[in-house]
């Protein structure tokens, strides 16, 4: 089978190269010409584990092709996946112009018959709008089916999410598309992964369910540490607890500065919008959001107060960028949050992160950029834990207070020993622990 896949950022390009090493034709096309050059020599355009072997191995053998023509993409392939981006608007709601833009283009093109996924999470109701304006611009008379496929990879674990799901949702109306879908997938019946099929507008909704649930599993146990840190209790014991019952299970439980990335800020704040078009409140979701707006804003406070309001001039460290660690992504990423923050109270910032460096230059091109966790405490007032890559979680206490000139350490991730820090001589904030 031969298929393409319109947009070839994180879901896309782990698509169209995943697809392909189930030994499927296919041609990932981009309007952004710079990286279809990069991808044509294997150049991955972000960091993401495991991808790079997997797209050379598939260039190589001639499965996986790049191109900025959506065109001929869409001539040679049964299969046409949308995975541009859906930003949110200033309003919250999702974007839909680039989706509705390849839809054009797509239709242009069509010579025969075609199934249109939409892999882009998008609000419900978009796969038929995206029928009409299909069948507006068609320019032969070719029969057509669209097709809900929504994408619950994670970023920093995305071939093995897309390799492995939990399941795979299929939202469609005709038999004919949920047989070629189910038949792209197959590979993944061998390893029983259960699929649901179901109609387009349930599909679509299952995705913006999914990540609500989850950004409100989060606030939820944010929340509960703030209400720790005023009663002297520990949010690690009682989320441990918590997820020893199986009815709510022990992922998405871990107190922290709350979520980000591209996905649940995105999908929350659209999915508000979604319901609000049609006269329905999502309150519990509209509480999540919030929650978690407010634990940025209160754990910022935090590092400020620490300092009795007085930060100006103040060196402090950052470790960690990007939104979560094994990703470059710094979309909505907390740190961000707390870097504007204090450079509004005029602190110096020193900052370090494994991959999130050169998206961050663009943001902040004036803070300081070091080579590790360990120039970054060079000098530095505080540190900040803002990320929990691997390598922040183990470092030498010893010599990053001796490096330091002050001695205030901010773990907003929990990764660290309370007992631990203070013997090595820190002041040490965390996140809902005494
Ligand atoms: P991205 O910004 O990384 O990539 C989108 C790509 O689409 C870009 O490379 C852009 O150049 C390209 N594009 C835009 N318009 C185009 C056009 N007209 N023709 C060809 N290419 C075009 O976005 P992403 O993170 O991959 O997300 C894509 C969609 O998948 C979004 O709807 C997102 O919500 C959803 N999603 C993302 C994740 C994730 O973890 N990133 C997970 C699940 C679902």
């Amino acid at each position: 089978m031969h298929i393409a896949i319109i947009g070839t950022g994180y879901v896309g390009l782990v698509t169209g190269a995943c697809f392909a090493e189930f030994g499927v034709f296919v041609t990932c096309v981009d309007k952004d010409m710079e990286k279809i050059e990069k991808l044509k020599k294997g150049i991955i355009p972000f960091y993401e584990p495991g991808l790079e072997d997997i797209v050379k191995r598939n260039l190589k053998e001639k499965r996986l092709k790049f191109t900025t023509r959506i065109d001929e993409a869409v001539n040679e392939s049964l299969v046409i996946f949308i995975a541009v981006g859906t930003p949110p608007r200033g309003d919250g709601s999702a974007n839909l112009d680039y989706v509705e833009e390849v839809a054009k283009e797509i239709a242009k093109n069509m010579n025969s018959y075609k199934v249109i996924v939409t892999k882009s999470t998008v609000p419900v109701g978009t796969g038929l709008k995206i029928k009409e304006i299909i069948k507006k611009n068609l320019e032969k008379s070719v029969e057509f089916d669209i097709v809900s496929n929504p994408e619950f990879l994670r970023e920093g674990s995305a071939v093995e999410d897309f390799m492995r799901p939990n399941r795979v949702v299929i939202g469609a109306e005709s038999e004919q598309a949920v047989a070629i879908m189910k038949d792209l997938y197959r590979p993944l019946y061998l390893i029983e992964t259960p699929f649901v099929i179901t109609d387009i507008a349930t599909a679509e909704l299952i995705k913006y369910a999914t990540n609500s649930f989850l950004a409100t599993k989060i606030s939820f146990i944010n929340e509960i540490s703030a209400l720790c840190e005023a009663v002297g209790a520990n949010v690690n014991t009682i989320a441990k607890a918590m997820g020893l019952d199986g009815r709510i299970g022990p992922k998405f439980l871990h107190a922290g500065i709350g979520f980000g990335g591209s996905c649940l800020p995105k999908d929350t704040m659209a999915l508000v919008k979604i319901a609000e078009e049609k006269g329905v409140e999502l309150r519990i979701v509209k509480a999540a959001i919030e929650a978690n707006q407010n634990q940025r804003e209160r754990l910022t406070q935090k590092i400020i107060k620490a300092f009795n309001d007085k930060i100006e001039g103040k060196i402090i460290g950052i470790l960690g960028l990007s939104f979560k660690p094994n990703t470059d992504d710094i979309r909505e990423s907390p740190a961000l949050y707390i870097i504007q923050s204090l450079l509004n109270k005029k602190a110096t910032l020193k900052v370090y992160d494994p991959q999130a460096m050169e998206n961050t230059k663009r943001v902040f091109p004036n803070i300081i950029y070091c080579s590790d966790a360990y120039s970054v405490a060079k000098d530095a007032d505080a540190v900040v834990v803002v990320t929990e890559w691997n390598q922040f979680r183990n470092l030498d206490l010893e010599r990053i207070k001796k490096l330091m000139k002050g001695s205030l350490f901010f773990d907003f991730r929990n990764i660290y020993d309370p007992v631990k820090v203070r013997q090595s001589g820190f002041s040490y904030f965390s996140v809902g622990r005494p």
